[in-house]
């Protein structure tokens, strides 16, 4: 088998890859497992300081990494050389604060020095989705190489260049080997390699199906796992908001990265005595957008990452205009069989059609109509994900009640969501669980272990727990 690199703009093919055979994933689990032993026993200083010089070089090859994950999978240059500066802060971050975040932690206890220690859980698998290709890979990485842990990443299939391109700059940075590879495989050999002993936990990122899949594998061998899955996020605006800002905001909330993000707004609750104005705005926002070759700076919506993705899309919007829903805008393909897909604004949408249940990939924007804040939390809630929500008002006891009404990992009011690295990240529901980012995402891949030392002189018995 091998995987194929395909610009997703023009379909050219950019590169084909061989799958690595079984005796070559043998290798590098045999190489991870030993490098493992000797990583986490590495001072905690040696290993913030190759995730900060890891750093350096993201920043200073951003335009070089913006531009292979352009080729690869189509997200705006723009977008994707500060991805690429996004990883640089995350890896600082992590070089800084990490230590700290790992530190011992000492708990008063008479007659005891007791402390909790947080130790390294060992080889993390790691099975990542093409759209953020260097972000989702590094903000799992940074804090696992700080913490100890050693890592194998699965990469999308059709990220093959940007999968061994972060291998690269680990062992560039000056990790020994093992404590990275890139494994290329198809999404079946997951499974043998999650079961492998030598393997202590995974991460993914992605779909709800690979999601649910790998935490049954994981969950068989009774190992750890944290999801990062799909969303469907809510953008309630209400009447209180700057409309003008908010309008501005969901259009690039809805595009960014060409409308592939789980933490895109995807279904926008307008307060109907806005809805009108809202949706006259956001339709002109997106039917304004510049489409175009990705490589140009100026580009503000690209193609989908392949034109599977469009053809799912389609089916998507076309399944929800049959249910009922009216395009705004777009809605059809001009270049059928690629993976151009035109910005598209749905309204009137009803409960049983794909775009009320379902997330949309892709940059398509539903819009719904909201009686009073009640029946936004209603909308807002009424779905199986809950990622992230934006909520425009200025009233200050709306916005406290929003943000403690919404079932998701993350609300933001008056501004759009994103990820942080201060900040934990991830979801409720259908969204997955576990958090990545900040300290708590730093020590789901440790083994949180609490040492009780008795102390001369203490007395015996007492404490049971
Ligand atoms: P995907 O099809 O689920 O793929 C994600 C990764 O999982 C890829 O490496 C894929 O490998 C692998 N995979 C797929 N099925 C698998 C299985 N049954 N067993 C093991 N591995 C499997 O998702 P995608 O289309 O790339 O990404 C889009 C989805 O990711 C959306 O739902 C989006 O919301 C979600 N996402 C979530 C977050 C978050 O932080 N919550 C961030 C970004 C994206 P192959 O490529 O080889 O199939």
């Amino acid at each position: 088998m091998t995987f194929t690199s395909t610009n997703p703009a023009t379909g050219e093919t950019l590169g084909e890859y061989p799958a690595h055979p079984p005796a070559q994933i043998e290798a590098k689990l045999a190489r991870a497992a030993d490098t493992a032993t000797r990583w986490r026993r590495t001072p905690i200083a040696e290993r913030a300081a190759m995730v900060a010089r890891l750093a350096e070089l993201l920043d200073a090859e951003k335009d070089r990494l913006g531009r292979m994950m352009t080729l690869e999978m189509g997200k705006p240059v723009r977008a994707a050389v500060e991805e690429a500066a996004k990883c640089a802060t995350a890896c600082r971050y992590y070089a800084e604060h990490g230590p700290r975040f790992m530190a011992d932690e000492p708990v008063p206890d008479p007659d005891h020095r007791s402390f909790i220690a947080y130790d390294p859980l060992g080889v993390v698998l790691a099975v990542m989705p093409w759209n953020f290709p260097f972000w989702q890979a590094i903000r799992f990485m940074a804090p696992a190489f700080v913490a100890g842990n050693v890592g194998l990443l699965k990469h999308a299939s059709n990220v093959p260049q940007c999968a061994m391109e972060l291998e690269a700059l680990v062992r560039r940075a000056g990790a020994p080997e093992g404590v990275f590879q890139t494994l290329l495989i198809p999404s079946d050999a997951v499974a043998g390699v999650l079961a492998d002993p030598r393997v202590a936990a995974a991460t993914l990122t992605g779909s709800e199906g690979a999601g649910s899949s790998v935490a049954s594998i994981a969950g068989k061998q009774l190992k750890k796992t944290v999801l990062e899955l799909g969303g469907s996020d809510p953008f309630i605006v209400m009447p209180s908001a700057d409309l003008d800002r908010a309008i501005e905001t969901a259009v690039r909330a809805r595009t960014i990265n060409n409308g592939q993000s789980c933490i895109a707004a995807k279904r926008f609750i307008v307060h109907t005595d806005v809805y009108d104005r809202f949706l006259d705005g956001f339709a002109a926002g997106m039917r304004a957008l510049k489409v175009g070759d990705p490589l140009d700076p100026s580009t503000q919506l690209g193609p989908l990452a392949t034109a599977k993705l469009a053809d799912e899309l389609e089916a998507q919007v076309r399944a929800s205009v049959e249910a009922g829903a009216r395009v705004v805008c777009g809605g059809t393909r001009d270049r059928p069989g690629t993976a151009w897909f035109p910005a598209t604004v749905l309204a009137d949408i009803p409960e049983r059609a794909p775009a009320f249940r379902d997330e949309l990939f892709g940059p398509v924007g539903c819009v719904f109509r909201a009686r009073d804040a009640a029946d936004a939390i209603r909308l807002a809630n009424a779905t199986r994900f809950g990622l992230g929500a934006s909520v425009w008002t200025t009233v200050a006891e709306e916005q406290e009640h929003f943000a403690r009404a919404i079932d998701s990992g993350t609300v933001f009011v008056n501004d759009m969501v994103v990820s942080d690295p201060r900040f934990p990240f991830g979801g409720v529901k259908a969204s997955g669980y576990g958090r990545e980012l900040s300290a708590v995402g730093m020590r789901e891949f440790t083994n949180v272990k609490t040492v009780r030392i008795r102390t001369a002189g203490g007395s015996h018995g007492g404490r049971t727990e």
